[in-house]
């Protein structure tokens, strides 16, 4: 046995699958020509947002768009920033907006797919194989150096005006001890890490390709970082990036832009370990203006809980709105598509690595609402019911009853203004419903008391009476439209009303108002409101009975 032979035995007795074994038995994926492979890789440390989303529907996209796979990966080895739920989160956030991966962990926290286990922490003994691999090696070793003795390291450097702050060459102190030495720290209990041996130079520089930001050149790793932490013997990011990254056959590593400086790192791992680097994709922060400040800055998940999928499926807002904009945040080149083909399917486009945004997408609320009315306005009334269900049922169990109980009515309620060359776009999110509808529940409207209504002032009761008993005397449910309007014109003047507006601008002191202030009328003692759906699709709607029975809750509130 080497001396590093004999020192990987000694750190890791108990590994007994070499490096070799990992390899052979997951093996490489067969993939038809063109197809990539990508993963999303969260750790649980917080909630899914638009940020994090874009980076799974990249994932996703790609994949699908080359016939390759996607899979899910959860990064779990920072055990201190791990939150309770974390993984469910990300599952059931996923899953809502059908960001559906091929391979990955269930809700169960079961991995299925053939690379697995999918989670990290129940990788430990396949890091800790490469890990002793890279020792025996001799690219890596163990440091027992405390924080103290770091800091004391630091402050020399600084002191040495050294143009490289860190742990490398001669101020590496654990980087050439002895079997013997390292035998003696382990048995007087010493605490260790273990380092990867950087191999590059001080003024060493490293060229790689970024399929989003093109050819990069950056100074390579002289530091020899961390790759097994001492508690636990779990790897952070680097170590597990490359070795599940290689087992599980990822293609093209799409990730945030915050790992870009660590590339070299990582590529001298990937050729310590005997691995080919696969092919980066690092996506910019997705950004908003900032209200108080006016500048664009990254979204937070703190300052920006709009953001977060969980608020997004609590809202309401249909998975085809997230989708398409998703897409407009995506690639830059989309929002033209879209206006040459509105009516095209999304995965008529094509995304492209090329098109995606270098100084991050810019999340606007308001574009986001806009591009959710517009595909939920083109919906038919039957499938806003359906979706309206499916949300009530989780977020709103007032609804849920109102939309189960009066199924009919409902879709007939949504139809009003809908499917048609130019819908009405009220909705942005479903929990816009109550709002937006609530004056058309019998239930709910009967709740309202006079202090609800939205009243015309200058009518008395008895003139109101007369009005309503006029507008039911003349009213037929199987009257067009026109022919409904044309009766209450005709009405109008034996009440006092002008039939046309344009008479009663001409002589105002000779009327109480005019046909139009007639419908305003009825149309607040029908729904509490002045502004409403249309009036006529309104009493279509309820029926001449619920009119008549509306009118007369209304008088009866009145004094
Ligand atoms: N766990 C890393 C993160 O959440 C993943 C980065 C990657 O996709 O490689 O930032």
């Amino acid at each position: 046995m080497t001396e590093n032979e004999k020192i990987a035995e000694l750190l890791f007795p108990n590994i007994k699958n070499n490096a070799e074994y990992y390899v052979n038995k997951y093996g490489k994926r067969s993939l038809a020509s063109g197809a990539i492979v990508t993963r999303f890789a969260p750790s649980p440390t917080g909630y899914v947002h638009m940020g994090s989303l874009l980076t799974a529907f990249y994932d996703y996209i790609f994949a699908k768009q080359s016939n390759g796979i996607f899979y899910l990966r959860i990064e779990d080895t920072d055990l201190e920033r791990t939150i309770v739920n974390g993984v469910e989160g990300i599952i059931t956030d996923l899953d809502a907006f059908g960001v559906n991966a091929d391979e990955g962990v269930n809700l169960d926290r079961k991995s299925t797919g053939k690379f697995g286990p999918y989670i990290q922490t129940e990788r430990k003994e396949i890091y800790q194989a490469f890990a002793k691999e890279l020792v025996k090696k001799g690219l890596a070793y163990p440091c027992f150096c405390t924080k103290e003795e770091l800091d004391k390291i630091r402050e020399k450097q600084e002191k040495n005006k050294e143009v490289q702050i860190g742990y490398y060459g001669k101020y590496a102190t654990c980087r050439n001890l002895t079997y013997e030495q390292i035998k003696n720290k382990i048995d007087a209990g010493l605490k260790y890490v273990i380092r990867f041996k950087a191999q590059a130079n001080i003024g060493d520089r490293v060229k790689f390709n970024d399929k989003v930001r093109g050819e990069i050149e950056m100074a390579d790793l002289v530091n020899d970082v961390v790759i097994l932490k001492s508690d636990t013997m779990l790897p952070p990011y680097n170590l597990a990036h490359a070795v599940d990254d290689t087992l599980m056959g990822t293609t093209v590593v799409i990730r945030s832009n915050e790992w870009l400086n660590s590339v070299p790192e990582h590529m001298q791992l990937f050729k310590a370990l005997g691995f080919e680097v696969p092919e980066y994709a690092h996506v910019a922060f997705v950004q908003k203006i900032d209200e108080e400040t006016g500048t664009k800055r990254k979204i937070s998940k703190r300052k920006d809980p709009e953001t977060a999928v969980s608020s997004m499926l609590m809202e309401g807002y249909p998975t085809e709105s997230v989708w398409e904009y998703l897409y407009t945040l995506g690639n830059t080149n989309f929002e033209e598509w879209r206006l040459k083909n509105p009516d095209a399917t999304l995965s008529d486009f094509k995304m492209t690595f090329e098109k995606i945004s270098l100084s991050g997408a810019l999340f606007d609320i308001n574009k986001f609402n806009d591009v959710s009315k517009n595909i939920i306005s083109k919906m038919p009334a039957e499938k806003v019911y359906d979706l309206a269900l499916l949300w009530a049922i989780k977020y709103n169990a007032e609804w849920a009853n109102i939309l189960r109980d009066n199924k009919d009515y409902c879709i007939k309620m949504f139809r009003i203004d809908r499917e048609n060359e130019k819908p009405r776009k009220d909705i942005t999110k479903w929990s816009d419903i109550p709002k937006l509808y609530s004056y058309l529940i019998d239930d709910l409207y009967y709740k309202m008391s006079l202090n609800d209504f939205e009243l015309i002032d200058g009518f008395s009761k008895d003139q109101l009476s007369q009005i309503f008993s006029e507008y039911l005397k003349n009213y037929n449910c199987k009257d067009d439209k026109t022919t409904w309007f044309n009766k209450i014109k005709q009405f109008c003047p034996s009440l006092g009303f002008a039939s046309e507006v344009k008479e009663y601008k001409k002589n105002p002191e000779n009327y109480l108002g005019h046909c139009g202030n007639v419908c305003s009328l009825i149309r607040v003692a029908l729904t509490g409101r002045q502004n409403s759906l249309d009036l006529y699709s309104i009493c279509e709607l309820l029926g001449e009975n619920t009119i008549k029975e509306r009118l007369d809750y209304f008088l009866s509130l009145l004094k």
